[in-house]
């Protein structure tokens, strides 16, 4: 299968192609710098009861999907049988009961829970009832502010759904990308568009709180009339939020593998100034449509009923456990990520061992910075949080940064805060780097 079709192979790619690497900021510092000698900090981190006033949330990692997408650099496993699914859901149980004996736990109940993968729609209900009977069993819902699922359209059916519902799923998220069955196609997506307005009324007539549909902004083969045509009748669905993401190829995209194999500089997609158009395009109609931006990604149709609490409270130090093969966590001060081999997270849960691959505890410089530039994506922050947290006014700690960027145009700053411009928030990714200590910028992020 061939799925580079355009770039070049000059060796010096226009500055704005989209070439291969990361471009999401999702963490801090990066994960590159996160080690496995490190591991016995996140094993006193869990030791130690919570801080005041930390919300606590669980990850649910479920890897499993119908196909993989060729833009996916997530741990996902396709053409997975039911018995090895059981074993998965088997370990991610004995998970949850040795964090439930942690005393970081400290008589908390979780505050969200978040469902992702992989597809967590690619499970059964007979599978999902059983993770969320011993979840609850372990870790009562009733402090519960929102669930959220993530779902793949062609995997749901209406007794789904109404499984979903019933087991107190709050936000469902529908990753629909694109409604063009060809660019479908061609990214390797699993659906086909007749599924998404199959799936998406299904899911309106169950009733969820909150309904977001995923949009990617520059697919390979994507053009304007089409992405036109995408923004069209995603407004037509009238979801609660939607959320549209750039088109990236990380390392180890089905993509960034053939782009080597054929020596090409260039991604087969849109380069970043079209994409930044492409999103900028699609927040215009929204808000023409009564939507309000609420993120770099983000446009709801009603900011008092469909807040995020997963992304507010982990841009603000929440903790939260990640559960499964690969799953990040932050607890207590430390960043974590869970054993990204298979066999070897099954077998460690399944031996009553914290499955826990690397670690890294920020130091307090570092959680400042971590958690002002995941704010800095919701388009502003105010210099008094940081103040009273941290005891650093973002404005006196960065003025070189901030200046720099208030002069091309790409924010607002003064002493209560800073605010980016809408071209800032277009390319705010981009932009953090900026903000990262000297020890981390150019390096691998992940
Ligand atoms: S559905 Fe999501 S997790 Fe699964 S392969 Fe595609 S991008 Fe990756």
């Amino acid at each position: 299968m061939q799925v580079v079709t355009i770039g070049n192979r000059t060796d010096q790619p226009p500055p704005e192609a989209t070439k291969e690497g990361n471009y999401f900021v999702s963490n801090y510092p990066p994960f590159s710098f996160w080690r496995p000698e490190n591991v016995q900090e996140a094993v006193a981190a869990l030791q130690r009861p919570p801080a005041p006033d930390t919300p606590l949330g669980l990850y649910v990692h479920i890897p499993f999907c119908r196909k993989r997408c060729h833009f996916c650099y997530f741990k996902v496993y396709t053409g997975m049988d039911a018995a090895a699914i059981e074993t998965y859901l088997d370990a991610v149980r004995q998970e949850l009961a040795l964090y439930a004996a942690q005393p970081i736990i400290g008589g908390r109940k979780p505050r969200f829970i978040y469902f992702g993968g992989g597809t967590p729609s690619y499970l059964s209900t007979r599978q999902l009832g059983g993770l969320v009977d011993e979840m609850k069993r372990l870790f009562p819902w009733d402090g519960i502010e929102e669930v959220t699922f993530e779902c793949e359209p062609g995997t749901l059916t209406e007794g789904k759904l109404e499984i979903l519902r019933e087991i107190g799923v709050t936000r469902l998220s529908l990753g629909i990308e694109n409604f063009d069955d060809e660019i479908l196609r061609v990214n390797g997506r699993a659906h086909v568009s007749k599924e998404i307005d199959r799936a998406y009324s299904f899911a309106r007539s169950v009733g969820f709180p909150q309904i977001n549909i995923d949009l990617i902004a520059g697919m390979v083969g994507e053009t304007e009339q089409n992405w036109q045509e995408t923004v069209r009748r995603a407004i037509e669905l009238a979801p609660d939020s939607v959320t549209i993401y750039q088109m990236e190829v990380p390392y180890n995209t089905t993509i960034s593998k053939e782009m080597r194999v054929h020596g090409e500089k260039v991604a087969p997609v849109a380069p970043w100034n079209v994409k930044r158009a492409w999103t900028q395009y699609a927040f215009d109609q929204f808000a023409a449509a009564g939507y309000t931006v609420t993120s770099a990604y983000t446009a709801v149709r009603n900011p008092a009923q469909a807040s995020f609490v997963y992304r507010n409270l982990l841009w603000a130090g929440a903790d939260m456990l990640g559960l499964g093969v690969a799953s990040f966590s932050h607890a207590n001060g430390t960043h974590y990520q869970n054993e990204h081999d298979y066999d070897t997270y099954i077998r460690r849960c399944n031996s009553g061992e914290l499955p826990l691959f690397r670690a890294l505890t920020p130091t307090p410089l570092e959680r400042f910075v971590r958690e002002f530039i995941l704010q800095l994506k919701l388009g502003q922050v105010t210099n008094q949080y940081f103040v009273d947290k941290y005891a650093v006014n973002p404005a006196h700690h960065f003025p070189a940064e901030l200046g720099a960027l208030q002069a091309e145009g790409f924010l607002h700053f003064d002493d209560a805060g800073v605010r980016l411009t809408p071209e800032g928030l277009l390319q705010v990714d981009r932009l953090l780097h900026r903000f990262f200590l000297p020890e981390h910028r150019n390096a691998r992020y992940s």
